[in-house]
């Protein structure tokens, strides 16, 4: 695999800025490259992307692929895949990088079947792996219980990765190279109506910290009390799906394998007793911090600290220790 380049598929987040993730990329793909020989490349689809696509080039992209056209400006899956297609048919080996976001996880698939390229999705990890014969890709399997390290057997390699596995690279004088890659040609059969988001004001993947409360909150008000906390630490509230379905707490922030996936430092799960699927989306947290009545609660044997007791009593506790801490 050595000399082979390895493409971040960038994204922009709200704002029309790139996201996060798209630095984080950026740096794991430095990374990956430095260590074969290889160059990175950087590949822009939307709509007015000039600004970013220039961004990328001090990001250490030495080529950065735009293409600028109103039909790019949503995701929209058919002309993006016949933008990529065009532009990575002529490579025989390759590894692409791309958020494991929900953008990532419907195009990659399809890239992934229009260039007979092997995928391995939603990783926690991505190493050079020069022994192994190509990157090593870490996912979580079994509900977050147990890690798999994946070889891609193909020439082609794409990956979604998860936020926080990279970290931004400092940027530098602009270096890359342009190119401008040609607007889809075919109508795509489907058409956007109308888009509807839900604005917390944070992107729960982001935050260090995050304080997530569960089915045993038991209600709404419950939740006043984790915004408490998270507001002191600077972090953000999430949850498990009880209170999501109940209407407690928007569904944007229900963490899990149907919910976001975060990794923070520190995740507080308060009143939530363990289930794989909520473990899914927060096992890869720095520190797992547990509040539970239940002392055989399944949460405890993944934490790092617990208290067992009714968070009624606990919560209040701890948030009023942790503001003398601060103060
Ligand atoms: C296909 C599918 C996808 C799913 N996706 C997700 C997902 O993405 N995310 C997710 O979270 N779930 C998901 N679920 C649901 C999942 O299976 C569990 O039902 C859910 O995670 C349980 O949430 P909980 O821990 O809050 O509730 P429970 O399992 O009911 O646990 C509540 C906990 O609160 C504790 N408790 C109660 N009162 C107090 C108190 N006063 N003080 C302290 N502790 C207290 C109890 O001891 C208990 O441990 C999914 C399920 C399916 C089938």
């Amino acid at each position: 695999m050595a000399d082979e380049k390895v493409f971040v598929l960038a994204e922009l987040d709200e704002g029309g800025g790139l996201s996060k993730l798209t630095l984080e990329l950026m740096g794991l793909g430095a990374r990956l490259a430095s260590e074969t020989g290889g160059e990175l490349d950087a590949v822009l689809l939307g709509e007015d992307v000039g600004a970013s696509a220039a961004e990328l080039a001090t990001l250490g992209a030495s080529l950065v692929s735009a293409a600028d056209h109103p039909s790019l400006g949503k995701y929209n899956p058919d002309p993006y895949l016949e933008v990529l297609v065009r532009l990575l048919e002529p490579q025989d080996a390759f590894t692409l990088l791309a958020g494991h976001t929900p953008m990532g996880q419907d195009l990659a698939p399809r890239l992934a079947f229009a260039l007979e390229a092997g995928l391995v999705t939603d990783c926690v990890a991505v190493e050079p792996g020069q022994q192994a014969g190509g990157p090593v890709f870490v996912k979580p399997v079994f509900g977050g219980n147990a890690l798999a390290s994946n070889v891609i057997k193909t020439p082609r390699r794409l990956a979604t990765v998860r936020a926080r596995v990279g970290s931004a690279p400092e940027s530098a004088a602009s270096g890359g190279e342009f190119v401008a890659l040609e607007a889809p040609t075919a109508e795509p059969p489907i058409r956007s109506l109308g888009r509807t988001t839900e604005d917390r004001g944070v992107k729960l993947e982001d935050c260090r910290v995050v304080v997530a409360g569960g089915r045993g909150m038991g209600g709404a008000e419950g939740f006043g009390a984790l915004e408490e906390l998270a507001g002191l630490l600077g972090g953000a509230v999430g949850a498990s799906r009880p209170p999501c379905d109940s209407g407690w707490i928007p569904a944007s922030a229900q963490v899990g394998i149907t919910g976001t996936i975060v990794a923070p430092d520190i995740y507080f799960a308060v009143a939530i007793s363990g289930s794989s699927q909520h473990l899914s989306g927060m096992s890869e947290s720095g520190k797992i911090i547990a509040i539970n009545q239940d002392p055989e609660a399944y949460i405890f044997k993944v934490s790092d600290y617990g208290a067992v007791g009714d968070w009624k009593q606990v919560l209040p506790a701890l948030t009023e220790a942790l503001k003398h801490h601060i103060s």
